[in-house]
């Protein structure tokens, strides 16, 4: 090998390797410079946000596919020991033992759930003021998010608790003790479905997403607190590429 070729090759590694920035270090945001449309350019391991099977999507019922889906099981813990965090993304609630759900016939456990405000995903264009995203892994690695539009109405006690006790401090933890996080839940579980991706970098196109039809009332109070945490944590909805809904 040439001497000029093992410098290309050093340079070209260095590159590669050398000078990037750990992927979970790099700042990304809702807005300006470090905002969605700048997000698969922000570090090469987001990549995928400029992908063609993207999340969120806008649901137009009109168009969606009837198919014969499997019928959602939830089997997550009536009593879970939350604490509530402040991610700087938004609004995360964690717990030691959530339970499980099977979801299109595939076994899942519960991992979290957090918060978005507005809704990130919208049906025939139209936001919910917030969108709970339950996010669930399976023994390979892949998720499913069932993700449960919020509108205003009634208290639910679980995200009265959340946004109440959530602090403006970034990373901090409030304990809320035990709560039932299918609260959250309609009795209807009819749902929408599609194979998407995360809807904050890295974009991983790995996400299997139910929508539930029915949404949950949340306080208006609840969505003002939120809003003032966060103005605006959704992602904008992404072209349908190679993604197509089934209910
Ligand atoms: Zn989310």
């Amino acid at each position: 090998m040439s001497h000029f070729k093992k410098l290309a090759i050093a340079a070209a590694l260095s590159v590669a390797f050398g000078t990037a920035a750990v992927a979970s270090e790099v700042k990304w945001s809702y807005e300006g410079e470090t905002g969605p449309e700048h997000w698969a350019s922000l570090h090469e391991n987001f990549a995928s946000c400029a992908g063609d099977q993207q999340s969120p999507i806008d649901i137009q019922p009109s168009s969606v596919v009837d198919a014969e889906l499997l019928p959602l099981e939830i089997n997550w813990n009536e009593s879970v020991d939350l604490h509530v965090a402040n991610t700087g993304h938004g609004v995360q609630d964690n717990g030691a033992d959530f339970g499980t759900a099977t979801i299109n016939g595939k076994p899942y456990t519960l991992k979290q759930f957090h918060f978005h405000h507005p809704s990130e995903h919208t049906i025939d264009g139209k936001h919910f003021p917030a969108e709970a995203h339950f996010v669930h892994q399976a023994s390979d690695g892949s998720l499913a998010v069932i993700a449960v539009l919020l509108e205003g109405g009634g208290e639910n006690t679980v995200f009265s608790d959340s946004l109440s006790n959530v602090t403006d401090t970034v990373g901090e933890d409030v304990m809320l003790g035990n709560e039932d996080p299918r609260d959250l839940l309609p009795d209807d579980l009819s749902f929408y479905t599609y194979r998407g991706s995360l809807t904050t970098p890295p974009c991983s196109e790995i996400v299997d997403w139910v929508i539930i039809k029915t949404p949950m009332e949340v306080s208006d109070k609840n969505i003002e607190a939120f809003a003032k945490l966060y103005s605006n944590d959704a992602r904008p909805t992404q072209n349908l590429g190679r993604c197509y809904v089934l209910q």
